[in-house]
């Protein structure tokens, strides 16, 4: 097995639990450093710390999976998502068949995630070190949970940093259909598990969903960044009067429309409207009780923050000034490199040039199945605000 020294003063954070090793904290590697797998840690005395896994192509050279002297091979995985499996058939009961399963770091498993959508699940290995045991993982997860499918979604920026191709396709049982129906408190969605962004569906905005519906009795709202009209099911279950959802995207939008039908309000007053929600917050003239600003993340990588800072101010200002008095924003960031300080003074200086006087009600983030490491805290990367205009 490969070992790993790492330069003196680095251990640190290692002992303390942090799953990272970057390419600069690294002394030494005994064995082939041109190979992916799995690598001990050692400090500068060579007291072993940690094992993980190896990948000589990332900055980020290690992601550690123990701190144990254990075995990485499928029962090791059989453990970790046998642990993760029961914590969310402990809390997700009710009428939801679809959740993250694994949420990588915060399952202890950086760089895998699953997410169930009802019969079917879906995999992404984000690591070239967590490629190399997707059979393992596969076999011990079929073991645990009896899917009638796996389906594969390993692609975009991680992948490209790990040296790996993306790949997509099903991976054991059968295909998924076109359009998977989940059910999710309730309220049932179309999911395209092969084409739709993320896995699919932005089950980490399960909470948020839910708490619109407590809301938006006889409410106007505007969904924005609406997806696949999510919060706009939500806020005609919980009996709003009117709900405008928005989205650049077309194939979103008409999922969004299937969605509203399915739930039986296709009837509802209310439009689904195409285009760039910058532009569309600026110009229109309408007001609405209640906006939920959901955006793509503006800020994906660590140099983009000054741009996105801009971006949340824009969209929270012109938001601001189209809510009625007394009405609410839901307003997020899923931009990891954006702490949830900064967020909130974004915030703020956009409600003092809408000229708003503006209280926060709760504060918003991932559902429950998107566990966070303590030791890992850039695993927190959706924070919300829930807030509520004066005047
Ligand atoms: N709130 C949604 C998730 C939103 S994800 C839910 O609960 O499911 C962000 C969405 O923003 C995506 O659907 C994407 O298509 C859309 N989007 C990206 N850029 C946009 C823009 N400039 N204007 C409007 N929508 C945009």
């Amino acid at each position: 097995m490969l070992q790993l020294f790492l330069k003196k003063g680095r251990e640190r954070p290692i002992i303390n639990g942090h799953p990272w090793i970057f390419s600069g904290a690294i002394e030494r590697v005994d064995g082939d450093e041109q190979e992916v797998g799995v690598a001990d840690v050692l400090d500068n005395k060579k007291n072993w710390l940690a094992r993980g896994l190896y990948n000589p192509k990332s900055q980020l050279r290690v992601r550690l999976l123990t701190w144990h002297q254990e075995t990485i091979d499928q029962s090791f995985f059989s453990r970790r998502l046998s642990r993760a499996v029961a914590f969310r058939a402990e809390l997700l009961t009710g009428p939801t068949n679809s959740y993250r399963l694994c949420n990588g770091e915060g399952d202890f498993l950086p760089g895998l995630i699953v997410d169930r959508y009802a019969d079917y699940y879906v995999c992404q290995f984000f690591t070239a070190g967590m490629e190399l045991f997707k059979d393992d993982i596969i076999a011990a997860l079929s073991a645990l949970i009896a899917p009638q499918g796996i389906f594969e979604r390993s692609e975009g920026r991680v992948r490209e940093e790990e040296g790996s191709e993306a790949s997509v396709g099903t991976l054991t049982g059968e295909p998924p259909p076109e359009l998977i129906s989940i059910e999710e408190n309730g309220h049932k969605f179309l999911v395209d598990v092969r084409r739709g962004q993320k896995t699919g569906f932005f089950l980490d905005q399960r909470d948020s969903r839910a708490f619109i519906g407590t809301l938006a009795r006889e409410r106007t709202v505007l969904n924005c960044f609406a997806y696949t009209g999510g919060f706009s099911v939500y806020a005609f279950a919980g009996g709003a009067r009117e709900v405008v959802t928005f989205d650049s995207s077309h194939p979103a939008l008409e999922l969004a429309e299937k969605n509203l039908a399915l739930n039986g309000f296709e009837d509802k007053p209310g439009e689904l409207i195409k285009g760039d929600a910058f532009a569309y917050l600026k110009e229109i003239e309408q007001k609405f009780d209640v906006i939920v600003l959901d955006p793509p993340s503006l800020a994906p990588k660590r140099g983009d923050i000054d741009a996105a800072t801009g971006g949340y101010k824009f969209l929270n200002l012109h938001a601001l000034k189209h809510l009625n008095p007394g009405g609410i924003l839901l307003t997020f960031s899923c931009s990891q490199h954006l702490p949830a300080e900064l967020f909130q003074k974004v915030v703020f200086g956009a409600a003092v040039d809408a000229g708003r006087k503006v209280a926060i009600v709760r504060r918003l983030g991932h559902s429950i199945d998107h566990p966070v490491s303590l030791h890992h805290p850039e695993g927190e990367y959706l924070k919300g605000l829930a807030l509520r205009a004066l005047d």
